[in-house]
């Protein structure tokens, strides 16, 4: 299974596990604990302890809520109660990890559970949410792409230029292809 990574930030990535939030169908790649599992691992936030399914249906909650909660802030619209509380509930779980020097540098101790691996996550979208980043985060330039990404050197259009970029470039050509046949070859 191959998971999004560089929007910016691993909530981020987060928020990108569950592909076509806007569209009809959609597929969560959080499917069940093994697919959690892999995906903390990667963004190294594998848990100590074992993941359940009630781990999973919280992770994919508290994902829901935290992404209405960046597209109402980067809206500059109040984000629902409903939400706030949702993320302020994960949050809550957060404990500072303990940290020992490496040989390769600082490591923090791998969280015991997948609620303080999610309050991990929320930490850092909460600090990025309320810091001097929001300024930063952007929804993806694809009206149908539910994809949020922090764009630190302000160019950036798409959550991912090889498939949003596309594929808008693609329909806007297409549109024009359709436009010129509406007007009886004259083009
Ligand atoms: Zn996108």
């Amino acid at each position: 299974m191959e998971f999004r990574t560089g929007l910016g930030s691993a909530w981020l990535d987060l928020l990108a596990t569950l592909i076509g939030r806007y569209q009809r169908e959609q597929t969560d790649l959080l499917a069940d604990p093994a697919a959690l599992r892999a995906w903390l691992a990667e963004h190294d936030l594998a848990p100590a302890g074992r993941i359940t399914a009630a781990d999973v249906d919280r992770v994919r909650e508290v994902r829901e809520a935290l992404h209405a909660v960046a597209v109402a802030t980067i809206a500059g619209r109040r984000p629902k109660s409903d939400d706030a509380r949702v993320v302020a509930a994960a949050l809550a779980l957060d404990r500072p990890p303990t940290l020992r020097a490496g040989a390769a540098g600082l490591r923090a101790e791998h969280p015991a559970s997948a609620r303080v691996a999610l309050a991990r996550l929320v930490r850092s979208a909460v600090d990025t949410l309320t810091g001097p980043d929001r300024g930063h985060l952007r929804t993806c330039g694809d009206d149908t792409c539910s994809g949020i990404f922090l764009d630190l050197g302000g160019r950036r259009r798409w959550c991912s230029a090889q498939r949003c970029g596309v594929r808008v470039r693609v329909r806007a050509h297409r549109a024009r292809a359709h436009a010129q046949d509406g007007d009886g070859g004259t083009a």
